[in-house]
């Protein structure tokens, strides 16, 4: 119920009235029994004055005695002292009170004050009379005790409305105290419920706010999902360890773990699993942890542990080889069984951070690199790896405007035939001058791309520049020039890859088998089956496909077999001492009915040697370096 709808509310006003029109009764009331006093004190008045009257005239036969002579006046003037009492009670007698006199029945009041005005006027004119010598001192006296009769009557007559008056007025006051208190009192008690409902109200209202107020902070500070912490407490919960850990002279380690295929799971088996896998796994942090430590759902698949002091650092590694384990445990979802690992990143303090922010980020790096070192284990904060992971980070950065800023050019490098020294194609290598003018060379960025799959675009652009220096360089007559071409494996993946390539043929009006593809035999070893797709793909467009840095991926040749390459390019790495190595794999290619080339031939000796083994191609610092477009001889012979 609320007070605003309440018939309280409704009662109010009209109660309010009631006690105030009470109250203007009491008032009159009491006003009313001061006039009935004073009708009382006229009458005393009239009594006295009527009892010296009697004293003047004393007994009836005196005033006939001769030898004491009626003082005349004497009588006039009290009778006319008794006249004024009745004449002023009249006088004050008003309307209202003829209404109140009928309604207690005392109008008699009225009719005594009429008698005794009228009674005294008689008796003034019977004296006149006398003295004119009208009447006889008999009549006279007969009027004269005629009236004092009737004073005397009325007076006693008087006192009786008088009395009911007051009555009336005793009972009438009683009667409205009675209800005023009856009023007071009702009100008392309607004002007190009035007051109680409000107060519950306010009350109800209060324990809401705060009801609401907790419920807010469980949300703000608690996981919906997973009932944990939430990472807007976790810089207190980490201060509060950090305030602990400097008392008692102790570490402690901030942990960063990160699920490995939760993305998957959730993409394929869908996020109500997903959400229950999330569950599951907070779970088992918490389980596996001390009292003392904690565990926040960091956000997404990523939780941070906060663990209690420990003397030794061995400690945390034990900590979340326990975590790593419990996550590692099958887990059922809706009878799905599923496998998740866990990457942990350990930030300690206070060697590897002194506040919050620095922990966190610290132990989020060693995250990165326990997820970079194979996933599904620990990795404690290293700075160097650090300094190496903010480089790559900044790379990424750096690379994603990098076309844009026309930041990259291709130098070429001449692919010599060794049997007479003829440049017979070139191999396009990619190069960086970043936007403050560091030249950041292809085997540290292209790796980065790779990783963060920008390589795509990057190696779009490679290709059509690539297509469009050899169209220039067949245009310059140069017309059987090959141009080598190196592409990444995650290329390969690019079901457009082919197609891209085919346009660019086209629109540079490029036959196919100019065109070298180099694929690394290592992105080869890993390969999968969009990318063989992709190999035959090209290998149907007819251009050539190189096996680049071969000999370096310790793999077994049989996929040689199987895959479309028509070209071996010997790592530089053989050049010159591993002879033996690189003589074998000659051997090896020719057995294949495969081209060689090898690469990194910077002496004469090693290009005789070569030469020799009927090594077909080379590359090298012997004959070139990599050179810009400007600086390259296409006609050139290296004898
Ligand atoms: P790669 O394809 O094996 O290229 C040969 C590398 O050996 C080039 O290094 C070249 O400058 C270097 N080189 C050539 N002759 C000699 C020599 O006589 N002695 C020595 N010590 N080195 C020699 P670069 O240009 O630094 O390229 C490194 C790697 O980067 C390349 O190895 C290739 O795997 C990758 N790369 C370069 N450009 C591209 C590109 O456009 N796309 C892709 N995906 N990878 C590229
Ligand atoms: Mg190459
Ligand atoms: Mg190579």
């Amino acid at each position: 119920m609320t007070l605003k709808n309440s018939w309280i509310k409704k009662a109010l006003p009209f109660l309010t009235l009631i006690f105030f029109l009470f109250s203007l009764l009491l008032i009159w009331g009491f006003l009313t029994l001061n006039h009935s006093n004073y009708f009382h004190q006229l009458n005393m008045r009239h009594f006295k004055h009527t009892a010296a009257l009697t004293g003047l005239i004393y007994e009836p036969t005196k005033l006939l005695e001769t030898e004491t002579p009626i003082d005349i006046n004497q009588i006039r003037a009290a009778i006319i002292d008794i006249r004024n009492q009745p004449t002023e009670c009249l006088s004050i007698i008003n309307s209202a009170d003829r209404l109140l006199m009928r309604l207690i029945d005392t109008e008699s009041v009225i009719t005594i004050c009429e008698s005794d005005v009228k009674s005294a006027d008689e008796t003034l004119e019977a004296l006149t009379r006398y003295e004119n010598g009208a009447i006889s001192i008999q009549t006279l006296q007969t009027q004269l005790l005629k009236a004092l009769g009737e004073f005397r009557t009325n007076s006693s007559r008087f006192e009786i409305p008088v009395e009911k008056t007051a009555n009336f007025i005793a009972k009438t006051t009683i009667g409205i105290i009675i209800l005023s208190s009856i009023i007071v009192l009702f009100f008392t008690v309607l004002l007190s419920r009035a007051v109680s409902i409000v107060l519950t109200k306010r009350e109800e209202a209060m324990n809401a706010l705060a009801k609401s107020e907790e419920r807010n902070k469980q949300l703000a500070y608690n996981d919906t999902l997973t009932g944990l912490p939430n990472r807007n407490s976790l810089e207190h919960t980490i201060n509060t360890a950090i305030a602990r850990s400097s008392r008692s002279k102790s570490q402690f380690a901030v942990m960063f773990i990160d699920l490995d295929q939760f993305k998957d799971i959730n993409d394929t088996l869908g996020h109500t699993v997903g959400d229950l896998l999330l569950i599951e796994m907070g779970k088992r942090i918490a389980h596996t942890l001390r009292e003392n430590d904690s565990v926040v759902r960091f956000g997404g698949d990523e939780f941070v542990a906060v663990t209690d002091c420990f003397e030794s650092i061995e400690t945390a590694d034990i900590i979340a080889r326990r975590i790593i384990d419990a996550i590692s445990k099958p887990v059922k979802l809706m009878d799905i069984e599923s496998y998740i690992t866990a990457s942990i990143g350990i930030a300690c303090y206070p060697r590897n951070g002194e506040n919050a922010t620095a922990l966190l980020k610290h132990a989020d790096t060693a995250m990165y690199q326990a997820k970079n070192a194979g996933k599904n284990q620990s990795q404690a904060y290293d700075k160097q790896t650090a300094i190496k992971q903010n480089r790559k980070l900044s790379i990424v950065n750096q690379l994603h405007q990098a076309i844009n800023n026309n930041e990259f050019h291709l130098v070429y490098q001449p692919v010599v035939k060794l049997a007479d020294g003829s440049t017979v194609g070139s191999e396009a290598l990619l190069r960086w001058t970043n936007a403050e003018n560091e030249i950041i060379g292809p085997d540290e960025f292209i790796p980065i791309a790779e990783n963060s799959g920008q390589i795509i675009d990057i190696g779009n652009w490679v290709l059509q520049q690539a297509c469009r220096q050899c169209r220039i360089w067949h245009d310059a007559g140069a017309i059987n020039h090959a141009m080598a071409i190196n592409v990444s494996s995650h290329q390969l993946k690019d079901p457009l890859f082919t197609k891209r390539l085919a346009d660019l043929l086209t629109r540079f009006s490029l036959p196919a088998d100019c065109i070298h593809i180099e694929i690394t035999e290592n992105s080869v070893i890993s390969e999968d089956q969009y990318s063989v797709a992709t190999l035959h793909e090209l290998d149907e467009l007819g251009t050539r496909l190189l096996l680049d840095d071969f000999g370096t991926g310790y793999s077994c040749l049989s996929y040689l077999k199987d895959l479309p390459f028509d070209v071996l390019k010997i790592d530089k790495s053989f050049m010159p001492a591993n002879t033996t190595i690189a003589s074998t794999i000659i051997a090896m290619g020719h057995e294949l009915n495969m081209e060689i080339i090898a690469e990194g031939i910077e002496t004469k000796s090693c290009y005789e040697y070569l030469k020799n083994l009927n090594c077909q191609y080379g590359q090298g610092y012997l004959f070139q370096k990599p050179v810009p477009p400007s600086e390259f001889d296409l006609f050139k012979r290296f004898n």
